[in-house]
């Protein structure tokens, strides 16, 4: 794709630490990561239309996917005092999430079918409306990569980059699917 080289660009001056091509056929969507989801440790299973089972069976999220060839991995990259400082790691994850939604709503304008997965369920709403009633915003709503059975470390190192940094670092990875 002879865009990809500019978005990858894009995606460093928005702020991202790393961005790198995403083969799309490396995404394996797996039974394991979503059975990880059903175990609710992050309490946003069942709660959001972004997350399992809200977005789709493990079969609609790999259909969805196996449409796209071409994509980009973002990360956001920061350090931490300790592996206990949870402010740095909100800080971080918040710059991570305010940057990919930005980057989302730039790219969704040429891109429209843009699949964009991140790190965390959707908080576009300040309260979801699962499972009263539909999705506010079917198109700025975005899945976090497990939510789509993604093992986050795997599509990382099949794609040629570190999902871990090092100790006293935590990272954010999220991507882009184009079509
Ligand atoms: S856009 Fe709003 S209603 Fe839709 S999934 Fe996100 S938080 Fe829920």
């Amino acid at each position: 794709m002879e865009n990809i080289e500019y978005i990858k660009m894009r995606a460093l001056e928005v702020g991202f630490t790393v961005s790198a091509n995403l083969d799309c056929t490396t995404i394996k969507p797996m039974k394991e990561v979503r059975e990880m989801c059903s175990s609710n440790k992050c309490n946003k299973y069942g709660k959001n239309w972004a997350c399992p089972p809200g977005c789709g069976t493990l079969e609609e999220c790999t259909r969805n996917i196996s449409n796209y060839k071409y994509g980009i991995i973002v990360q956001t990259v920061g350090e931490l005092e300790d592996s206990l400082d949870y402010e740095s790691m909100m800080k971080i994850q918040g710059k991570h999430n305010q940057m990919f939604k930005s980057m989302t709503e730039e790219l969704r304008e040429e891109y429209p079918n843009l699949i964009a997965l991140g790190a965390g369920c959707c908080l576009q709403c300040e309260e979801c409306t699962y499972p009263n009633s539909v999705c506010r915003f079917p198109q700025k709503a975005i899945s976090s990569m497990e939510a789509y059975g993604i093992l986050v470390s795997k599509v990382c190192s099949d794609n040629n980059i570190p999902y871990y940094y090092g100790a006293g670092t935590i990272s954010y990875t999220g991507c882009f699917l184009l079509d």
